[in-house]
């Protein structure tokens, strides 16, 4: 059955009723409005009609259902924190459906926040508002830096307050994904020895994300490769920017390779490798530079579940099942060095240029320089000498001398940072180094400092403004959660207006832990 609205389906009902349990969001008591992401359905084809922003929020808080949505919650197992539970699930969301976009591909809609299902256990299936709006920024900033994601479609408030260390508005988060399916929806089979359910699975998914592997005896190991190339460019992608997911648990890992989940996740502000915001990683699992080896022991246990589909010849395929986990590694390395060489200014690097990304990197770490702006200013330090004549470059070492003389530099000053670098030895060497491979290619300066602010975010969700337009959204105020939105469309261009918005946190602005929130 199709809607007028959404052309809306489930294909998740041809799988068997072990794959979900059906599920009705509750009604809420004042649904209203708060965010509705109109680029986004257009570009999903899913405004065929005119609605109502009342007709919205009834749909967007679950208290009308869409024609055509059966509404079911999926089961899911996962490791917590490297612990396994094998019963999770949707304790608090409920997919609608799922529809065809106009490029073709299949996507899910799913309402976040509405309500107990079967697998709420002891929580209450309500999120706050605060997460809500989180999640919304963040998944669109992401989505506008091109890194794959589940985005936001609707943000709506139940009128209702939600329990947690204080009462707090009660909100429902709307998103569509590639699919809700993760590492963890083949452990929760495999734990339980359902090898049918397994197989159906992988054909389910691998029909949805990979069309083009054959449904063959081969499908287990190829799907696996194909999800393990598509984490070790996710990752590269989040470490490029300096995003923390901050629970990388298997649950919280999408097979179809795109970001999910948002819930203590932050930006780094001054870069610290091992930096950590959750509040509950207490060990540090998830640190930022943990982020590569956690997703590989993800997807260790991907390759552990998939060979229960294994009668035969088990250790070879165990073997061939590990050689593919561990080949993350290297195209994790590779992804990572094209993402960060392009950040400073290498359109084609070669191997030897890690060790000049790492030695940037320590630059900027041992300064606590801020990761993100830090990347502006070595563009901008080209902008001024366009040329790729080589005589030019004593020009251009004095045009960064005066740059870095102008003051910041200290850990107190790095909210200043858009307009220099701290002078140590750690820059002159690492200068040096740089401006004779980036001169190198032969281009305008100019043309590579353009380059590398195209891929070097100007703007993120910091944490410490994401604080902000939670408190003010808590009084009713939306109207920085609605600048946000519309500085977070376009991360990579300067918009004067909006400098702060731009700026490192000052000491008494930082935020030191993130919360789930749940
Ligand atoms: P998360 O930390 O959001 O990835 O959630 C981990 C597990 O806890 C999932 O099974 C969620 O569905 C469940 N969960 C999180 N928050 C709630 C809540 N407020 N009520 C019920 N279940 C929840
Ligand atoms: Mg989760």
């Amino acid at each position: 059955m199709t809607s007028k609205f959404f052309n809306l389906e489930n294909s998740y009902l041809s799988l068997s009723n072990q794959f979900y349990a059906h599920s009705a969001p509750t009604p809420a008591s004042q649904p209203k409005l708060l965010a509705w992401n109109e680029a986004l359905a257009k570009d999903f084809g899913l405004l065929q009609s005119n609605f109502s922003d009342k007709e919205k929020a009834l749909y967007f808080t679950g208290s009308d259902i869409i024609p055509g949505s059966t509404p079911v919650s999926l089961a899911y197992a996962g490791h917590q924190f490297g612990r396994f539970v094998a019963t999770l699930g949707d304790g608090r969301a409920h997919l609608l459906g799922d529809f065809i976009s106009p490029d073709g591909k299949r996507y899910d809609i799913q309402l976040k926040g509405s309500g107990i299902t079967p697998f709420s256990r002891n929580g209450d299936g309500k999120s706050a508002l605060g997460p809500v709006l989180r999640e919304y920024l963040v998944s669109e900033a992401m989505h506008a830096m091109g890194i794959p994601t589940t985005r936001a479609l609707a943000a709506a408030s139940t009128g209702e307050f939600v329990f947690r260390d204080t009462p707090k508005p009660g909100a429902v988060f709307t998103r569509v994904a590639p699919s809700h399916i993760r590492v963890g929806t083949f452990e929760y089979f495999a734990a339980r020895g359902d090898t049918d359910s397994l197989q159906k699975l992988l054909l389910f998914a691998a029909a949805r994300h990979f069309p083009e592997l054959p449904a063959n005896p081969t499908l287990p190991l190829a799907f696996l490769q194909a999800v393990v190339r598509q984490q070790a460019d996710l990752i590269a992608q989040w470490m490029s920017v300096g995003f923390i997911h901050g629970v990388m648990n298997t649950d919280n890992t999408a097979v179809g390779g795109f970001t999910i989940d948002f819930g203590p996740c932050a930006f780094m502000d001054e870069y610290n490798s091992n930096k950590v915001f959750s509040f509950i990683d207490k060990q540090g699992r998830y640190a930022y530079s943990r982020q590569p080896l956690m997703a590989q022991w993800n997807l260790a246990r991907l390759a552990q579940a998939l060979l229960c589909l294994s009668q035969e010849n088990t250790n070879e395929v165990a073997t061939l099942c590990e050689q593919e986990v561990q080949k993350f590694s290297e195209l994790y390395e590779a992804a990572w060095l094209k993402r960060m060489a392009a950040k400073i200014g290498i359109m084609s690097p070669i191997s030897e240029d890690a060790a000049l990304i790492k030695q940037w990197l320590s630059f900027v770490e041992n300064g606590s320089l801020d990761f993100t702006l830090s990347f502006r200013v070595l563009a901008n330090m080209l902008f001024s000498n366009n040329t790729t004549d080589g005589a030019a470059i004593a020009e251009t070492a004095a045009t960064i001398g005066t740059l870095e003389t102008s003051g910041a530099g200290n850990k107190n000053d790095s909210h200043d940072l858009c307009y220099s670098l701290p002078q140590n030895n750690g820059w002159h060497d690492f200068r040096q180094k740089w401006y004779h491979r980036v001169l190198k290619q032969n281009l305008p300066l100019a043309a590579i400092a353009e380059k590398m602010n195209s891929v070097n975010p100007l703007y993120i969700p910091r944490n410490h403004i994401l604080e902000a337009v939670i408190s003010e959204a808590t009084e009713g105020n939306f109207s920085l959660f609605q600048t946000m939105q519309e500085i977070l469309l376009t991360p990579y261009n300067e918009k004067p207006q909006y400098l702060k918005f731009s700026q490192a946190p000052t000491p008494q602005q930082r935020v030191l832990n993130t919360f789930c929130g749940t």
